[in-house]
C-alpha cells in the first residue's frame, strides 16, 4: 500500500496529468538514470539534462504552467503543486528537470513579466524551449537573509553597466548560460541612513570578467550550486530587467512565488519517507520476528508522520486554491513555507529512527532525503525569517 491523502484526486484533470507524469518519472526517467549511473552525487552536465529538457517539452511538461504564447498550458498553482509534489514523492535526481527548475522556465519564476522583447528573444522564450537555461543569483557570503548588505555593485558606464562582486549558492549555475543578478547600484546606500537601491541585470556567463566556479558542496552532496564572480563585468543596457531601482522587488517577488511553491516538493518528499518507512515497518522483524509495524511505539511515530504530513498538505492546497481565486496569500506562503519545512523535517527525522542503521548508511533513499529536507529550513527564506513576515502582517507593519 502507497500512503495517499491526495486532494487532487477530487479533480479528474489534476488527476490525469498526475498519472501522466508518474508513469514518465518511475519509467521513461527511471531507466535515463539507470542507464547512465546517475545519483544524487553524481556530477550532471548539460549533456546529462538537455535531452530531459527535450523530453519533457515534448510530453507537455516543461514549462507547463505558463501561458499558452509561450508554449504552456497556463495549469494553475493548484495543479501546478501537485506535479511538483509529483516529483517530490518520485524520488528521481532529474526529477528536478522536469518541469523546469533546474535552470528552465520554473527557476525564472515569474521574471517573464519584466522582461522587454528583446530580453523574451534572447533570454527568456530559448529558455522556455529548453535550448538555453539560467541560475538567479541574489546571496552573497555576508548576505543572506540581509540580502540588502549585499556588496556586488553595478556602476553605470555609458551605454550600460560594469558589474562587480562574488554571488555564492546561485542553484543551477552549473547547467546556465545566464544569470540574473541582483546587484547595489553604485552611490547608493554608501553614506549613514542612506536606502540603497538594486537593480537587476541578465548576465551572460561567458562575457568577459565573469567566472563560474563549483563553490561549496552543501550537505545534500549534490553539485548543482555554483558561485558567479563578476569583475568589471561590462552588461548592456538592454539586460537591465525591468527599471533601475527595481531589482530587489523582483528579487523579492520571486522568492515570494517560490516560497509556496516549494511546499509541494517537500511534501512529495516526505511523503516518500513515509511510503518507505511504511515498507520498512512491514519488513522488518524486531523483538522475536515481530514485525515493527506491530509495536504501539512504532505505530504512534508513523501516525504522527501522517497527521503532520496530513496538516502540511491541506495548509498548503488550502493557500494554492486562494493564490488561484486571485486572492493575496502573502502571510499564508510565509506560513506554509515555516510549518511545510518544519514538519518535513520531523517526519524526515522520525523515518531515520524508523530505518535504525539503514537510515544513517549513505545510499539509503531515506538518508538522502534527511539531509535534503534539512536544508529548506534555510533555503528559500529561513525559518526565522519566515516567522519575523508572519508576525509583520499581523501587527500591519506590511
Ligand atoms: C543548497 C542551497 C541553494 C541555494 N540556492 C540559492 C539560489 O539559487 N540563489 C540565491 O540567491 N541564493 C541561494 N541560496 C542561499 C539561501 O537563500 C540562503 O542561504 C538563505 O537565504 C539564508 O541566508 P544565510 O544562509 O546567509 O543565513 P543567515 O542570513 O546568515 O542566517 C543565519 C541564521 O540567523 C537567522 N537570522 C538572520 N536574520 C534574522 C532575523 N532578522 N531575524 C531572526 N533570525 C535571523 C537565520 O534564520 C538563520 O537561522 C541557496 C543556499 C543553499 C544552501
Amino acid at each position: 500500500m502507497t500512503f495517499s491523502l491526495r486532494p487532487t484526486h477530487h479533480d479528474p484533470e489534476i488527476a490525469a496529468l498526475v498519472d501522466r507524469l508518474r508513469t514518465y518519472l518511475d519509467g521513461e526517467l527511471a531507466d535515463y538514470e539507470r542507464e547512465r549511473g546517475i545519483t544524487h552525487e553524481s556530477r550532471l552536465t548539460r549533456a546529462d539534462l538537455e535531452p530531459i529538457w527535450e523530453r519533457s517539452r515534448e510530453l507537455g511538461f516543461y514549462g507547463i504552467h505558463l501561458p499558452e504564447n509561450y508554449g504552456g498550458k497556463n495549469i494553475s498553482a493548484t495543479a501546478l503543486a501537485a506535479l511538483k509534489e509529483e516529483v517530490g514523492a518520485a524520488g528521481r535526481v532529474l526529477g528536478h528537470s522536469v518541469l523546469g527548475e533546474m535552470g528552465g522556465p520554473l527557476r525564472a519564476g515569474d521574471i517573464l513579466r519584466h522582461a522587454t522583447d528583446y530580453q523574451l528573444d534572447k533570454y527568456l522564450l530559448p529558455l522556455v524551449r529548453g535550448e538555453r537555461a539560467c541560475c538567479f543569483s541574489l546571496t552573497e557570503t555576508d548576505a543572506g537573509s540581509d540580502v540588502r548588505s549585499m556588496r556586488t555593485v553595478a556602476v553605470r558606464d555609458g551605454d550600460g553597466y560594469r558589474l562587480t562582486g562574488h554571488k555564492v549558492f546561485s542553484s543551477a549555475g552549473p547547467f546556465a548560460d545566464f544569470a540574473i543578478v541582483i546587484a547595489r547600484m553604485a552611490g547608493t546606500g554608501e553614506s549613514e541612513g542612506e536606502k540603497p537601491t538594486f537593480s537587476a541585470f541578465l548576465v551572460d556567463l561567458d562575457s568577459p570578467g565573469c567566472t563560474v566556479s563549483d563553490g561549496a558542496t552543501p550537505m545534500s552532496g549534490e553539485h548543482i550550486e555554483s558561485d558567479i564572480v563578476l569583475d568589471d563585468c561590462h552588461v548592456p543596457a538592454e539586460n537591465l530587467l525591468g527599471e533601475e531601482g527595481m531589482g530587489m522587488r523582483i528579487a523579492l517577488g520571486r522568492v515570494t512565488t517560490n516560497r509556496l511553491l516549494h511546499c509541494p516538493t517537500l511534501i512529495g518528499m516526505a511523503r516518500r519517507a513515509l511510503d518507505l518507512t511504511l515498507e520498512r515497518t512491514r519488513t522488518r522483524k524486531v523483538a522475536g520476528g515481530r514485525p515493527l509495524l506491530e509495536l504501539q511505539a512504532i505505530q504512534h511515530k508513523v501516525a504522527d508522520m501522517a497527521t503532520e504530513l496530513y496538516a502540511a498538505r491541506s495548509m498548503t492546497y488550502d493557500a494554492l486554491a486562494a493564490l488561484d481565486r486571485g486572492e493575496d496569500v502573502r502571510t499564508e506562503a510565509f506560513m506554509c513555507k515555516l510549518f511545510v519545512a518544519e514538519s518535513a523535517f520531523r517526519i524526515l527525522d522520525e523515518a531515520v529512527q524508523i530505518h535504525g542503521k539503514e537510515g544513517l548508511t549513505q545510499g539509503n533513499e531515506v538518508e538522502f532525503l534527511f539531509r535534503k529536507v534539512r536544508m529548506f529550513r534555510v533555503l528559500t527564506g529561513t525559518s526565522e525569517i519566515q516567522r519575523n513576515g508572519i508576525a509583520r502582517d499581523l501587527a500591519g507593519l506590511r
